[in-house]
């Protein structure tokens, strides 16, 4: 750890979890021009300009890091202690335009690139699932990255309202036909729902991505499902997208997209632990839309699913380190 600045969070027995001014876990706030110690940066991204339907998932990163003061130090389930593994820090909000689509993943784009230049890991809170697109073109610019994805859509699909290209149904499309997701190393978890056409899972499969449907993974469980993706996405570079509306409603209503029939928390965090030992650059957590989260129970599930991502990214950047 450094000696210079403590990177731990602000424990809730010295100041109340629900005082001071709320950053992720609690962590320090450090902006990316003096970030050059963190290992492991949380990025809110407040945008949902690729929204299709019901919108609001602007608002998630506040709500995130509001909730997420009740935070602690050790999960319970694996006894990682993810801040004292890796430095980590709260480095803001990227810059984003909600008037003007492109010149928002711009500035997403160029920020994400100053996250991974200084050699940190992005642990990301959207905003709706376009962010996962500018982040995406950031983080393999260079070589393409493999991919576990999860979600109750694809996102594979090419165009809406006729021919514009860029939603948060679309990342995954872009994403593939730019070079930067190696779809032979890409596993979609939790697919159902209705579709249109079945163009999307056509396209994506014919790619080789291999798309595990909800009703695959109650049939077969977590643990299979999950050790057959470790093995499709092997040893290489793997990216973690974590849609909030991968879950049932019943445990995240506050999402744009709902719907039935969906993968539990317990299944979720159990999946997650999962993703240990491998070679993760990067994960964002997206979709989570306050205005209609009236309880805040979806903020406190995406703070818990981020706390279970960072306890795995920071095994892997003290494995990298070692
Ligand atoms: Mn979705
Ligand atoms: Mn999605």
């Amino acid at each position: 750890m450094s000696e210079s600045r403590s990177f731990l969070p602000v424990s809730g027995m010295e100041l109340p979890r629900f005082a001071g001014i709320a950053t992720f876990a609690r962590l320090p706030w450090i902006p990316l021009e003096r970030a050059e110690e963190v290992q492991i940066g949380i990025v809110g991204i407040p945008t949902d300009v690729g929204t299709t339907n019901r919108p609001g998932a602007r608002h998630g990163p506040r709500q995130i890091r509001d909730a997420s003061t009740q935070i602690r130090l050790v999960n319970q389930a694996t006894g990682v202690a993810p801040f004292h593994l890796a430095r980590c820090a709260d480095l803001g909000d990227s810059p984003v335009n909600p008037a003007d689509t492109t010149d928002c993943l711009a500035r997403i784009e160029k920020f994400v690139r100053g996250v991974i230049d200084r050699g940190i890991v992005p642990m990301s809170l959207g905003g709706d699932h376009l962010v996962s697109l500018p982040i995406l073109r950031a983080l393999a610019r260079e070589c393409p990255v493999g991919m576990i994805h999860f979600d109750a859509h694809t996102d594979f699909f090419d165009s809406y309202f006729g021919g514009y290209r860029y939603t948060h149904g679309t990342p995954f499309r872009r994403a593939a036909e730019e070079g930067l997701l190696d779809p032979r190393r890409v596993v979609q978890i939790g697919i159902r729902g209705s579709t249109y056409d079945g163009e999307d899972v056509t396209w994506a499969r014919a790619r080789g991505v291999r798309i595990v449907t909800i009703e695959e993974l109650a049939e077969r469980g977590p643990d299979s499902v999950m050790e057959e993706a470790r093995a499709i996405v092997g040893s290489g570079p793997v990216y973690v997208s974590f849609d909030i509306d991968a879950l049932d409603p019943a445990f995240a209503p506050g999402t744009g997209t709902p719907e039935i029939g969906g993968i539990t928390t317990r299944e979720a965090q159990r999946m997650i632990r999962a993703l240990d030992g491998l070679d993760l650059v990067g994960a964002d957590l997206v979709e989570v839309s306050p205005p209609l989260d009236p309880s805040g129970l979806t903020a406190w599930t995406a703070v818990n699913l981020v706390f279970e991502l960072l306890c795995v990214l920071a095994r892997a950047v003290a494995r990298r380190a070692a």
